[in-house]
């Protein structure tokens, strides 16, 4: 055998090259049902839990922005995925965010998805001001007053929206939810369709006044379809993409120090 062997993390590649291709398929066809350009859908590859391989691996199968739900996760693997200078990773957070934790995130995701009360706003405003920088968010909603879910309720967005406006170095552009979760004997989609409209018609009614707010930040790999049915400008794809998760965070081996701002960029 002359170096013939491949190596692991290449055919992690390719299998989930192949995942996004059918992805891709099923996202244009949702697309063509209802009149939309395909190219007007981004995917964030969520790797929550995955380790760093697996995150070479989505970029190596070309995805270029990365969703995860923790901080900490977040930045450890920033410091062993680090960015080219220019072609991304680019870094989502789409998980709960607490106010403590706003200093790390400023500057680091590219995007914010979730934004759900005003004192996270006043922070990470408040933050991105020290950093010198005006961070992109979403807010967002929780369309069905699950209780276990963050986010802020349908009849207040517009108040909070109009409030994180108003912070000097905060850019917020869209909205995000996450469905309750479906009966089991539900299609998942269809459950979630009703919620992802919700959402379109509030982001319709802000955009109305305020073009910039352009997104809307919803499907994952259950309901997808539908939510590009609905509108969805970002789909935020883990199991479909990257296959089944772990149930614990990614935690980089012990004595690994966690990186500072100036070291990820
Ligand atoms: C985990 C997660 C996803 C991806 O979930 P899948 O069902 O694996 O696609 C999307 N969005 C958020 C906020 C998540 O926490």
């Amino acid at each position: 055998m002359t170096g013939s062997t491949p190596l692991p993390e290449r055919d992690a590649a390719d299998a989930v090259a192949s995942r996004l291709a059918d992805v891709r398929r099923r996202i244009a066809d949702a697309c063509a049902r209802v009149g939309r350009e395909p190219s007007a859908v981004g995917v964030v590859a969520v790797t929550k839990t995955h380790p760093p391989e697996v995150v070479r691996a989505a970029l190596a199968a070309g995805l270029t922005d990365l969703g995860e739900s923790r901080v900490q996760e977040m930045l450890a693997k920033m410091k062993r995925v680090p960015g080219d200078g220019g072609a991304g990773p680019y870094w989502h957070l789409v998980g709960r965010l607490q106010s403590n934790k706003a200093k790390d995130v400023v500057g680091r995701a590219v995007l914010v998805h979730s934004v759900g009360r005003r004192s996270l706003a006043d922070e990470l405003s408040k933050r991105a001001g020290h950093a010198g920088v005006v961070q992109r968010v979403l807010l967002q909603v929780n369309v069905g007053e699950d209780p276990a879910k963050g986010g802020c309720t349908p009849d207040r967005t517009l108040e909070l929206l109009e409030h994180v406006r108003d912070l000097p170095n905060l850019s917020v552009e869209g909205l995000m939810t996450i469905p309750p979760m479906p009966e089991p004997d539900e299609d998942a989609g269809e459950a979630a369709r009703p919620h992802f409209r919700t959402l379109r018609e509030l982001r319709d009614l802000a955009r109305d006044r305020w073009p910039e707010m352009a997104h809307l930040s919803m499907g994952m790999s259950a309901d997808f379809e539908v939510a590009v049915e609905e509108g969805a400008t970002i789909v935020r794809l883990g199991t479909v993409l990257l296959g089944p998760r772990g149930d614990h965070p990614y935690r980089p081996p012990a004595g690994v120090p966690v990186p500072s701002r100036e070291e990820d960029r």
